[in-house]
């Protein structure tokens, strides 16, 4: 086959914890990622000459070598060069649903999905232990989105110990379409804010990350508790992100009083703010209802749902 196409799904944050600093300069994390339904469509093939094109229709996705995606095929190349050279450069095509720049990890997302494509492409047979390692030199949630499901992530996000399926839970998920958070930034002003409370030696960082594996969340999707996980849900930066932006708080507490709704919280740095649902019925009555609030074309809403897996091929 000379062309695949892949689907790569979303993630959501169900707690995100910041224990401290670690010495490469990035933060010690606890972390549960889930995977969600809303997903962007990569279509990659060969191209005869040795070049690496981005086709994407979204204003807000470069098409250049700052593209997570292009970047994962740059690593490709550079780390299987007689595949490369046998089969030549690739053209990826993405197709957008995932809003950008949104604590959804939609580049990280598409990234995975080149790595996995290329993998079929070039016949390497890589695993998916490979393909996470591979993923992680690109970005802390590439690994994660290579297999996805329900998973507690910690060190930078990279280091993942998968926890059962979750059953279905539906999802209402909204988004500024204008309003982007930097992941940098909310980190940065995280630091400066509540640094002095971070635990400074290895030992206690490594004990603190290990406690979330038997953490009351934990615990409640063991149980397939979705009201006991709906409480437990934790986002450290929800910190800075809220009172910066009051579009942001806004959702969040329009959300807490909509009937159905187990729980709400942001997404890894935001703006995205989402709900965990007691049924797909509510869950589209929420959506109305939060369009008939704020009636401004610039609110994105969807309806997804939890899923267990990362990459497929269509
Ligand atoms: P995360 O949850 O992993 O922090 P995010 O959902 O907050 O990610 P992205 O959608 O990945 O953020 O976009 C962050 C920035 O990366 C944007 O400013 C965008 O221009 C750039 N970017 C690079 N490659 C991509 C891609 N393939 N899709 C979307 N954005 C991309």
């Amino acid at each position: 086959m000379h062309s695949y196409t892949l689907i790569a799904p979303a993630k959501i944050n169900l707690y995100l914890e910041i224990i401290g600093d670690r010495p490469d300069g990035y933060h010690e994390l606890a972390m549960i990622l889930q995977s969600i339904a809303l997903a962007d469509q990569i279509d990659i093939c060969s191209i005869s000459t040795d070049i690496i094109r981005i086709n994407c229709k979204h204003p807000q996705v470069p098409l250049d070598k700052s593209n997570l995606a292009y970047r994962a095929a740059e690593l490709m190349a550079k780390k299987f060069p007689d595949a490369f050279a046998q089969y030549g450069g690739v053209e990826i095509t993405v197709k957008k649903n995932i809003p950008v720049a949104a604590g959804l990890a939609g580049g990280s997302t598409n990234a995975a999905a080149v790595l996995v494509g290329i993998d079929l492409l070039w016949n390497l047979g890589l695993t998916k232990s490979e393909l996470e390692e591979l993923g992680a030199i690109l970005g802390s949630d590439v690994p994660f989105c290579v297999s996805g499901g329900t998973v507690i992530a910690t060190a930078r996000g990279e280091q993942l110990s998968p926890l059962p399926s979750l059953d279905t839970i539906y999802i209402v998920l909204a988004k500024y379409r204008s309003l982007e958070v930097s992941t940098a930034w909310a980190y940065t002003n995280y630091r400066q804010q509540f640094g002095s409370s971070y635990l400074r030696d290895t030992e206690n960082l490594a004990a603190r990350a290990a406690a979330v594996h038997s953490g009351e969340i934990v615990q409640a999707i063991l149980k397939q508790n979705p009201v006991t996980i709906a409480q437990k849900m934790h986002n450290d930066l929800e910190r800075v992100v809220l009172p910066a932006y009051p579009q942001v708080l806004q959702l969040r507490e329009l959300f807490a009083t909509g009937e159905g709704v187990l729980g709400t919280m942001m997404s890894g740095s935001g703006p995205t703010v989402f709900a965990l649902m007691e049924s797909e019925q509510q869950a589209q009555a929420l959506k109305q209802q939060v369009r008939a609030a704020i009636p401004d074309e610039d609110l994105e809403l969807f309806v997804t749902r939890t899923i267990t897996h990362g990459i497929q091929v269509a």
